[in-house]
């Protein structure tokens, strides 16, 4: 696909508000740097953001390249890499980063959207969970089927309903790339067991960090993301799906504040390896981790992480 193939629509707002919308900012694809200059607008009824004209269902996937980061870095390779991806997601609970946090639940059926290439899967089915997944990229799909887990390839739309309900469903920084969220809640509200759970990542609208970096903040990803929330419009967004949140947790993770940075240097046209470097530190941060944690920790406590985990239960009336 081409960009000039790229068709665009204009969406209302899935609360289904007919108040005026107002343009909060103006950007760009900045992780690939492909065409387009896309607007986050705010719902002068219940001010969600959402960008708005997107990219269709059908042409979305111009912005999502073979090497889109997220299906390469959740990829798990059989042997040595199950090991080290063990030990990190033991050290990463004790530090208790919240980045995949899930409720205290006993082991039973877990659904994970946008599973990626499974890492996550693989995580859950070592503490006795089963375990499925769905993922919009084949290529990534079939990693996670390598992996021995069910992986449905295609859209949370078309994804056939499953034969038992699950007690968890979980997508990681997923949410805010649907077209319409409300739908897919309701979907996965339908097949979720009475009193089921929800665990849900997603960046952090109410972060000063998004105001203090505007359109270079990291976690923006346009056009990709299609949606911003706060936390307000994000509990909003559950009700309407049928679910009730029971927590909030911040990221104990400044990653995306130094690529947010980074991305301001690029502006800047400081020197552009140097720049590019650090716009990519969420990919190279490793080591760092440790470190940076107190300050990590000091965002988490003042709510100012770019990023947040909820835990939200299904609503029966
Ligand atoms: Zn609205």
């Amino acid at each position: 696909m081409q960009f000039v193939d790229v068709v665009l629509e204009h969406a209302p707002c899935p609360l289904g508000c007919r108040d005026a919308d107002t343009i909060v900012l103006k950007g760009r694809d900045r992780l690939h740097g492909l065409p387009g200059e896309f607007n986050v607008v705010r719902c002068g009824g219940c001010g969600l953001m959402r960008t708005n004209p997107r990219p269709t269902p059908e042409t979305i996937g111009f912005y999502y390249p073979e090497d889109y980061g997220p299906y390469l870095t959740t990829t798990v390779l059989p042997g040595k890499d199950l090991r080290s991806s063990a030990l990190k997601d033991r050290a990463r609970e004790l530090l208790r980063l919240n980045l995949n946090a899930v409720p205290p639940l006993p082991a039973g059926r877990m659904l994970e959207v946008g599973c990626a290439s499974g890492a996550f899967l693989h995580v859950m089915a070592r503490k006795g969970w089963q375990v499925q997944g769905i993922e919009f990229s084949e290529a990534a799909a079939s990693r996670g089927r390598k992996l021995g887990y069910p992986v449905y390839a295609g859209q949370l739309e078309t994804a056939p309903s499953p034969r038992e309900p699950f007690d968890l469903v979980v997508g990681w920084m997923v949410l805010e790339h649907l077209h319409n969220p409300v739908k897919a809640l309701s979907q996965v509200h339908a097949w979720t067991r009475p009193d089921g759970w929800l665990a849900l990542s997603i960046p952090n609208l109410d972060s000063r960090q998004f105001a203090l970096f505007g359109n270079a903040w990291f976690p923006l990803h346009l056009p990709n993301h299609l949606f911003h929330f706060t936390r307000d419009s994000l509990v909003r967004v559950l009700k309407a799906g049928g679910w009730k949140v029971e927590r909030i947790l911040y990221h104990r993770d400044v990653s995306q504040l130094i690529a947010s940075l980074g991305h301001k240097l690029q502006d800047m046209r400081r020197p552009p390896s140097c720049a590019d470097k650090i716009a990519q530190f969420p990919d190279w941060q490793g080591k760092l981790l440790l470190p940076l944690y107190p300050l990590s920790s000091l965002f988490a406590l003042l709510r100012q992480s770019s990023a947040m985990t909820v835990w939200a239960r299904r609503e029966d009336d």
